[in-house]
């Protein structure tokens, strides 16, 4: 059954910002969203900015899962193993246009300096916190959305092509072992009985229990941004261009020559940030790993979990309204155009894996997941000013961070004591 969408909340006009404001918060994204209901919580008056809408960044399609159990940093010899292998497929997981390569170069060697075994363990130990708090905080998000009921616990099943990739993930699950997580390995039969539908070819899985989902991405974020605006937030459809820190709070330019003063400031402009943080003296290097997926509406299967076909980088996630099949990662940058050539052969890929999927039809989308080399984010302040706050480079876990980051940010302007160790979070730390 197709379930008719929300309707995004309507935003108030650049030149409808007051003088002075209490909290501006830049980018109306599942991160930004997620800052202003739990600063309104706290009883902060928010303004939230963005220049596109609401949700219409990387929140808007992705495949909306709740990877608590993605401890893993994707900076990691692990990864580093697969490049050669996944290079050599012009539509495989993995794509580096040739052009893009001298502008990614100086992100490249940060990624591949980041896959030193020291900084794989601080990873690794960073986001495990991260989850854990994540855990704690998802809950409360989405209640402040009034959306617990577009949660499900779905569980997720990773599938391999091979004995060989099973073999070789089996260290990956001895670190989420380590951590308390749960999951189960499943063989033959045992896989086919748990997952019917599948192709006969996949002889191993593995099931992860505590894995959730929401309903649609898309959906929840703008629940989020409607139940933030009907307690009193402002939305405006205003690109902020230039921060400068005043004595008493940051001022705030918008593109068309307006200005307003906030006593704090939040950046969650996702893959966008960067400028900001840079015209504030902060050189982060944040880069953009594209992804693509396809939602088919009538895909002619049900699945019950979200499917990850780990070995070719994408996944199948089952939402309310249909079935969405992508993930992959171009580092294309910000303006190149999408090449949805990258969706479909995804979606071929998954019609061999699963036989019965009707493939007619679908919707195709591109979203930039904004990526700091370590594969952390940056949860922390300027350099410039304690007043602004910076809250972006979730790379592929933005909707499963957001309520931790969110948490995090509310602490940092509340000067209360951080829930988890922000040091491997800093701005500063490149
Ligand atoms: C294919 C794909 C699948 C994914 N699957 C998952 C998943 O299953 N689970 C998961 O946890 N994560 C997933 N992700 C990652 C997740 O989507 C992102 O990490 C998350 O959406 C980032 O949220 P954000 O709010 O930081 O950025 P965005 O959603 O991109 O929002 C940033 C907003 O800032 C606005 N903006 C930019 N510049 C300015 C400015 N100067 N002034 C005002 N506004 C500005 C933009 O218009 C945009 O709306 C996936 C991503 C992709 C691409």
């Amino acid at each position: 059954m197709v379930t008719a969408f929300p309707s995004p909340p309507p935003l108030s006009p650049p030149d409808s910002l007051a003088e002075k404001q209490d909290v501006v918060v830049i980018g109306a994204g599942i991160i930004g969203l997620a800052c202003a209901a739990y600063l309104q919580e706290a009883g902060r008056q928010v303004v939230v900015l963005d220049d596109k809408g609401v949700a219409e960044g990387a929140s808007k399609a992705n495949a909306a899962g709740l990877a608590l159990s993605d401890i893993l940093p994707l900076a990691s010899p692990r990864t580093l193993r697969q490049v050669p292998r996944w290079f050599f497929d012009p539509l495989g997981p993995l794509s580096l246009p040739i052009g893009y390569l001298p502008r990614m170069l100086p992100w490249l060697l940060r990624f591949v300096y980041a896959c030193r075994p020291a900084q794989v363990s601080r990873s690794i130990a960073s986001l495990a916190d991260l989850m854990a708090l994540s855990r704690q905080e998802n809950p409360r998000l989405w209640a402040l959305a009034g959306v617990e009921d577009k949660l499900r616990p779905t569980g997720s099943l990773q599938l391999y092509d091979s004995r060989a990739s099973f073999r070789r993930a089996g260290a990956s699950w001895a670190v989420r072992s380590a951590h308390g997580i749960s999951f189960e390995h499943l063989q033959d039969d045992d896989l086919h009985r748990f997952q019917p539908g599948l192709s006969p070819s996949f002889r191993h899985g593995t099931h992860v229990p505590g894995w959730e989902m929401v309903s649609d991405p898309y959906e929840v974020t703008v629940v989020l941004a409607q139940a933030i605006q009907g307690r009193g937030a402002v939305l405006a459809k205003a690109k902020a261009v230039a921060l400068k820190p005043l004595p008493d709070g940051v001022r705030l330019d918008v593109e068309g020559g307006g200005t307003t003063i906030a006593e704090d400031v939040v950046i969650a402009a996702g893959a966008w940030s960067q400028p900001l943080a840079k015209g504030l003296g902060d050189r982060i290097p944040l880069e953009t790993e594209r992804g693509y997926n396809t939602t088919l509406e009538s895909p002619g299967i049900t699945l019950e979990r979200q499917l990850i076909f780990g070995d070719h980088g994408f996944v199948a996630s089952p939402l309310s309204h249909g079935l969405r099949i992508g993930g992959g990662d171009e580092l294309a940058g910000l303006e190149a155009p999408p090449n949805y050539a990258r969706a479909r052969a995804m979606l071929t890929k998954a019609k061999k894996f699963l036989p019965e999927l009707n493939t007619e039809g679908g919707f195709e989308w591109m979203g930039h997941r904004p990526s700091l080399p370590d594969s952390l984010p940056v949860v922390g302040r300027s350099k410039a000013s304690p007043r602004v706050v910076y809250a972006f480079g979730h790379a592929h876990l933005g909707l499963t961070q957001a309520a931790a980051t969110a948490c995090l940010v509310r602490e940092l302007m509340a000067g209360a004591q951080p829930s988890i160790d922000l040091a491997p979070l800093r701005p500063d730390r490149f």
